[in-house]
């Protein structure tokens, strides 16, 4: 039996602007299981960041509602991970200070904190940095520190918007790697949002497709491939039929 981990029913959203409504989202239905990899894949601009910012809790739908685990949550601040865009590491902290703040929130002694962190620095490939400011580490190393500091906040429903979009290439291999035997050992739900194709297929049990806008619907695309997962499990024909229909959807959606 799949248990929903988040479902959003019949959801408008709007920004305001000097020129009017924005839509995002128009009675929009969606939903994600316990323990699934999930990835949204969509241009610029269509409301991925946004979809995020409504589950979260820092933007509120204007119709429709949100549940958490079956559990309609008008307040959902705290009760998932968020792994914004950026890093925000706070570049006035070191690495074990800004990783500290979630357990600093919910009211920690820091040195219990510090002690935990310790224990899971070597497993975030940390070891030897927790002294160091975020500007004196490289763009993989801060985005495990963020990731690090979202798993702390001890939520098993993981946000991750476009994590890995600034890395090098051979950075953002190992990271990807290393995030499929993170979950795979912590058994959380992921729902992870990218605009690259290969790693939507490398990733997830099912990608989503931002298609029209306001969107009502996200097109769904499930990946036939078992875990664990290699690179090269992309090159067989069922997975580059699916990857050229990802992206010809993105190349209409674009183009419309
Ligand atoms: P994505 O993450 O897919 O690139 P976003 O969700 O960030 O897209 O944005 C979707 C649309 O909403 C864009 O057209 C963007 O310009 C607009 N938008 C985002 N944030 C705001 C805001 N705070 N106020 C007004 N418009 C916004
Ligand atoms: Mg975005």
């Amino acid at each position: 039996m799949n248990k929903p981990a988040v479902q959003l029913q019949e959801v408008s959203f709007h920004y305001e602007s000097d020129k009017g409504k924005i839509p995002i989202l128009q009675d929009f239905n969606f939903q994600i299981n316990e323990g699934e990899f999930v990835t949204i894949i969509g241009p610029s601009g269509s409301g991925k960041s946004t979809l995020f910012k409504l589950i979260t809790g820092l933007a509120q739908p204007n119709e429709g509602d949100i549940f958490l685990r079956n559990q309609l949550q008008a307040k959902r601040l705290g009760h998932v991970g968020y792994m914004p865009q950026q890093d925000l590491l706070l570049p006035w902290r070191t690495i074990i200070e800004n990783a500290a703040l979630p357990l600093e929130i919910k009211g920690m002694r820091k040195q219990d904190a510090y002690q935990q962190i310790q224990l899971l620095l070597q497993e975030f490939g940390l070891t030897g940095v927790e002294n160091c400011y975020p500007h004196e580490l490289s763009g993989g190393m801060r985005q495990r520190v963020s990731f690090l500091r979202t798993i702390l906040s001890g939520a098993s429903i993981l946000l991750l918007d476009e994590p890995f979009s600034a890395l090098d290439a051979i950075t953002k291999i190992s990271m990807q790697e290393w995030l499929l035997a993170q979950w795979q050992k912590r058994s959380e739900t992921i729902l992870f949002i990218t605009h690259d194709v290969n790693e939507a297929l490398f990733l997830s049990d099912r990608i989503f497709i931002f298609i029209d806008k306001p969107t009502s619907y996200l097109e769904e695309v499930n990946v036939p491939l078992s875990r664990p997962r290699v690179l090269k499990d992309l090159d067989e024909p069922l997975l580059l039929e699916r990857k050229n229909y990802l992206i010809n959807l993105l190349k209409a959606r674009v183009s419309s």
